[in-house]
């Protein structure tokens, strides 16, 4: 997946392109499909001047939404993976789960704050997540109490 640093959209795969606003990533590509460093002026391969656009670079809050997003997709499938380890040896208490929940909310503090910046359908969409995700929580911590 890659994240346009121009219009901020996510694509699927490996595009050369952004579909939504024509921008290269982190290259500029010659009209012949050459890829060059988004410093060059001229193609190194075949001279051209006519070099595609390159979003801008990212930016440090862009880099560690997208590390915290990762992080958090990784976190999310490991307490799964957990629970599921402990609900299968019938032996679940709150006190093996209070640390990675913990660590689990102050991970939402830090997404939602970086997703702050993000635009709207983005913001709205990690907002109805995380809602869902505490929702499903309360639940679950209701039951086992
Ligand atoms: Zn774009
Ligand atoms: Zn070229």
């Amino acid at each position: 997946m890659r994240r346009c640093t121009a219009c901020f959209r996510f694509h699927p795969g490996r595009p050369t392109f952004c579909s939504y606003c024509g921008r290269s990533f982190d290259l500029r590509i010659c009209n012949r499909g050459h890829e060059n460093p988004r410093a060059a002026q001229f193609c190194a391969a075949c001279g051209s001047a006519d070099l595609s656009t390159p979003g801008p670079p990212a930016s440090l809050l862009h880099r560690l939404s997208g590390a915290v997003l990762y992080l958090f997709v990784v976190f999310i499938l490991s307490v799964v993976a957990l629970s599921m380890t402990l609900s299968a040896l019938h032996s679940i208490d709150g006190e093996a789960l209070s640390g990675p929940l913990v660590a689990l909310v102050l991970m939402l503090g830090v997404l939602y704050w970086t997703t702050t910046l993000l635009p709207g359908p983005i913001k709205r969409l990690g907002a109805k997540a995380g809602r869902a995700l505490w929702g499903s929580m309360r639940k679950k911590k209701g039951r086992h109490d």
